[in-house]
């Protein structure tokens, strides 16, 4: 099993998809990592570390990639990247399928066998392989940290000769894996946190977390614990009771997300217009759209005096933990098949059903076939 780890090329990504210590235990099964020279520098682990884990590296991709049996990925590759590996490679990593139709078709002709890990179903066995939680979880800590250093007002309560400042309220909206995180790190730095969901499930989730559920009557539960889109009056529901917590918020974190879609909007101009002087919204849903109707993904932008942030690819901004969870993912995914340095597939296990995008000139995922065409 000839394992390749391409150097990420996708612009300002930082991570890797297999960190020396992963290496190391590939080759331990008996695989032969071949990994591209500085592939782990920006996140900070060096070429001698992936040799001293019995990886070896290489400098040429095209050529490697060429001879690979398995490509581990984080990012998407290029349609050239594709182009490189030979029938019947396996590719595993983030693929975004919903907005790469061009590379799903390209995948499916060369007959490449590819699992994304945006498919992977969210069962209790698979969660050792979840990397859209592993890197969520980043993000989520990670917003929260830029929420608190933007905002012009302390996070905790503040005890002092001068008076007495009391914590700042943190609205999150949006309480899944990442915004979950966000909660607790948000909590830890001692403000007030109340959090938005439309899943009836979360509101045990912030609470245990010691946040506060806002209640706008609205539930909408949708399938496999995922948020469902809203109806109209629904919408206008959810804004009434949400502005007014906006209103009185220093950060707000957004979060919310429709797996396959454009973020919702759930922050407009009007709420905006309502909030503090000072305060900020952090929009971690930049990267699908933003969940703040004047979110500009990618830039910081004032708005009515207050800051508007809407980072893009926060897991790298963390890059040696995300590139370490990452990379147990990809172990925790690809070893149960790997017996005797061969890499052995079982169709029959629900994991690798449902995860695969393309395998042998089909595209297997039907929602994705239906969209491709
Ligand atoms: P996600 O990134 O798709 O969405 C983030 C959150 O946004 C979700 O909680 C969603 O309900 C919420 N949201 C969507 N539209 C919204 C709106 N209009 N207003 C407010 N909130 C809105 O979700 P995720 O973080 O990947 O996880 C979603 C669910 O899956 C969670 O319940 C999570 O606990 C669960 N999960 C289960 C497993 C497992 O069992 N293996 C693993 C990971 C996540």
């Amino acid at each position: 099993l000839r394992l390749v780890v391409p150097k990420e090329t996708f612009p300002g990504e930082r991570r890797v998809a297999l960190d020396p210590s992963v290496a190391g235990r590939f080759a331990k099964l008996g695989a032969e990592v071949q990994v591209e020279r500085s592939a782990g520098k920006s996140s900070h682990f060096s070429d001698v570390q992936y040799e001293e884990a019995s990886a070896s590296l290489f400098d040429d991709a095209a050529q490697a990639m060429s001879a690979a049996d398995v490509v581990v990925k984080v990012q998407p590759p290029t349609l050239e990247e594709v182009e490189r590996l030979h029938e019947g490679a396996v590719l595993l990593g983030f693929l975004a399928p919903h907005r790469n139709p061009e590379l799903v078709k390209r995948l499916r002709d060369k007959k490449i066998t590819s699992f994304a890990f945006e498919l992977l179903p969210r069962i209790s066995r698979a969660q050792s392989m979840d990397a859209l939680s592993s890197q969520a979880s980043i993000a989520g800590y990670k917003v929260a940290l830029m929420a608190a250093e933007l905002a012009s007002f302390f996070f905790p309560m503040l005890t002092t000769a001068a008076g007495t400042i009391r914590p700042a309220k943190v609205v999150v909206v949006g309480a899944g894996v990442a915004g979950l995180q966000a909660i607790a790190t948000c909590k830890r730095l001692g403000a007030m946190v109340e959090a938005y969901d439309i899943r009836a499930a979360a509101k045990e989730q912030v609470e245990s977390l010691g946040a506060k559920l806002i209640d706008t009557g609205v539930d909408a539960s949708g399938q496999g614990g995922y948020a469902r889109e809203l109806t109209k009056e629904e919408i206008a529901k959810q804004a009434e009771v949400l502005a007014r917590h906006i209103a009185a918020a220093s950060a707000v974190i957004t979060t919310a997300a429709i797996p396959g879609r454009a973020a919702p909007k759930i922050v407009t101009k009007a709420m905006v217009e309502g909030m503090k002087a000072g305060s900020v919204i952090v929009d971690l849903a930049a990267e699908s759209g933003g969940n703040c109707e004047l979110t500009e993904p990618g830039k910081t932008i004032e708005y009515n005096d207050v800051i508007i942030h809407g980072p893009l690819n926060v897991p790298s901004m963390i890059p040696v933990h995300a590139s370490e969870t990452y990379s147990k993912n990809v172990f925790n995914f690809l070893s149960p098949f790997v017996k005797d340095g061969q890499l052995t597939l079982d169709w029959n296990d629900e994991v690798v059903i449902k995860s695969c995008l393309t395998h042998d000139g089909a595209i297997r995922h039907e929602p994705t076939r239906k969209a491709v065409g």
